[in-house]
């Protein structure tokens, strides 16, 4: 077998979306960076899109203190359902925008413009969803112990960071900024420097959504200058962070220092199990769609495949057949299910990890390689790869590659799965495949991750808690309780007793 994948790159796909001017938002105000200037490239025929000034810190500093006025203005003190009228204001914003997001977000990212647009939707989608959250956020009368009456009430925390990474902008963006500014908050939010065009334009638009100036801010540069210096502020409360582990570390080390709560939404490893009894069609379209969409640069990547031993090679056959069938090319290109990673050098860093992987032994059997020839040589483009052959203790089964490069392990039993499945110091999501609901139900009891998917991969709902296990995370975003995690919790003893209380007399 040659380890090929469908090539009909269209060539060049002309995308005249208009591209936000040279300007970061800082607290209401727009204006141009005092940071250096980066370049923002088009991963799909390499192109120098733009050129944005970054952030500086005395930006950061600024966004802070202006945030911390508007965050202790009128804004605290609206009604749930007052503050919930300008979240709606906000989605119908982006609704009305939506095609020329979804565009902006595939040159600047790569991605697929159907990726892009389910993406934008969701992002509307979570603006609404934690509006209905937020009218119907009741605060809790605990029962009552003693001569008080008790409750459980939720303040803001004030000035909050919100750090994302570059596979799902305007999406990510919205799972922090809507709970957010829900909440009460001021949130300053970073993009990552090789994808700020979309989050500039989402700031617009709620800056036309009539939101209090100065409540939001958009701060695209380093993460270790702008990033670094939103989560040292001592003006912050909180930070909500998206993106890798180690990372993730550096910024709990950090919040540890000034005692601040943080979410981290972090990367993963995730197995992707087949029983031997799964419905093999159906299994072989949800694992190739688990960790070849978006080019496999998703945290839920479904990247290790556990296959039954006895059924294995059967299950492999149809599996690369159809991975060698899946076209790759523009993100604009309808055809397209494989788009570019989002820049040349992570291509770079997952054609490296693909090299290890047969310098330890592993059989590519699809996939493995850059494709070449006209509309690809400009552009960072990776077949999708099928790894066979490796050890779930080698690197490639155990490092977070974050392209499109499946792992493929075959199991025993169950226990030699559930061992194996679980040996890894990630726990973010599993897929389970299988006809027998007491195998699904056993297994995803067992299995170490924040979601299990049965019988489906890779499907997300706003009003379902989201979040990791072990190093890929702490805490949850989304569902009813996600705006809590930007509040702070008080509570209120009411005096019932008419008389003095006995001590002092
Ligand atoms: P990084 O951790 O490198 O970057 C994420 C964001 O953090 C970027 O905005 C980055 O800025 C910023 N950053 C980097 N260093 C610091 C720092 N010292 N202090 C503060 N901010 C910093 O991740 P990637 O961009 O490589 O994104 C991919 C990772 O994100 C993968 O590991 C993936 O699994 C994870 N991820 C997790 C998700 C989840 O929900 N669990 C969802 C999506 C992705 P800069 O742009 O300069 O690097």
């Amino acid at each position: 077998m040659t380890a090929t994948g469908a090539l009909e790159h269209a060539g060049p796909v002309p995308n005249d979306v208009p591209i936000p001017p040279d300007e970061i938002l800082v607290a209401g105000e727009w204006r141009r960076g005092a940071g250096p200037e980066s370049a923002t490239v088009d991963p799909g025929d390499g192109a120098v899109i733009t050129t944005i000034h970054q952030a500086s810190v005395a930006d950061v500093d600024e966004a802070v203190a202006r945030g911390a006025v508007a965050a202790a203005g009128p804004w605290r003190d609206l009604l749930p359902h007052e503050r919930a009228r300008y979240l709606h204001r906000i989605a119908d914003g982006i609704d009305a925008h939506a095609e020329r997001l979804a565009r902006l977000q595939t040159r600047d990212t790569g991605k697929t413009l159907r990726e892009t647009s389910a993406l934008v939707a969701s992002a509307a989608g979570t603006f609404r969803y934690v509006a209905a959250a937020l009218e119907t956020f009741d605060e809790e009368l605990t029962t009552q112990r003693g001569p008080s009456l008790t409750m459980s009430v939720h303040d803001p925390i004030g000035v909050v960071g919100a750090i994302t990474p570059w596979n799902s902008p305007i999406a990510s963006d919205a799972q922090k900024i809507a709970p957010a500014i829900a909440a009460g908050n001021a949130v300053l939010l970073k993009p990552a420097e090789w994808t700020p065009l979309v989050s500039l334009a989402l700031g617009r638009i709620i800056g036309e959504s009539g939101l209090p100036a100065g409540l939001v801010s958009v701060l695209p540069g380093q993460g270790s200058v702008v990033g670094d210096a939103i989560v040292r502020h001592s003006g912050v409360g909180k930070v909500s962070f998206t993106g890798g582990t180690t990372t993730g570390r550096v910024i709990a080390h950090a919040a540890a220092d000034k005692l601040m709560p943080v979410s981290l939404e972090l990367g993963g490893k995730s197995p992707t199990i087949v029983f031997d009894d799964a419905d093999f069609e159906a299994a072989v379209a949800g694992i190739a769609y688990g960790i070849y969409s978006s080019s496999g640069q998703s945290c839920i990547a479904g990247s290790r495949l556990f296959l039954p031993e006895a059924r294995a090679e059967e299950f492999l056959d149809l599996l690369v057949a159809t991975v060698r069938r899946l076209r790759v090319g523009h993100g604009l290109d309808p055809r397209t299910q494989v788009a570019p990673l989002v820049h040349h050098r992570h291509r770079d860093s997952v054609a490296g990890h693909v090299e290890r992987a047969r310098a330890d032994g592993g059989e590519v059997l699809a996939g493995g390689e850059v494709p070449t020839g006209p509309g690809y040589d400009a552009g960072a483009y990776y077949l999708p790869t099928v790894i066979a052959g490796l050890d779930n203790s080698s690197a490639t089964c155990q490092e977070e590659i974050f392209g499109p490069v499946l792992s493929v392990l075959t199991y025993a039993d169950e226990d030699d799965l559930i061992a194996r499945a679980n040996d890894s110091v990630y726990g973010l999501a599993c897929g389970l495949w299988t006809r027998d609901y007491r195998t699904a139900w056993r297994v995803a009891r067992r299995i170490e991750a924040g979601t299990v998917w049965i019988n489906t991969y890779k499907q997300f709902s706003s009003s379902t808690p989201f979040g990791g296990m072990k190093e890929s995370g702490l805490g949850r975003e989304k569902g009813r309780r996600g705006i809590a995690e930007y509040m702070r919790q008080k509570s209120l003893y009411w005096g019932l007793d008419a008389a003095p209380h006995p001590w002092a007399g």
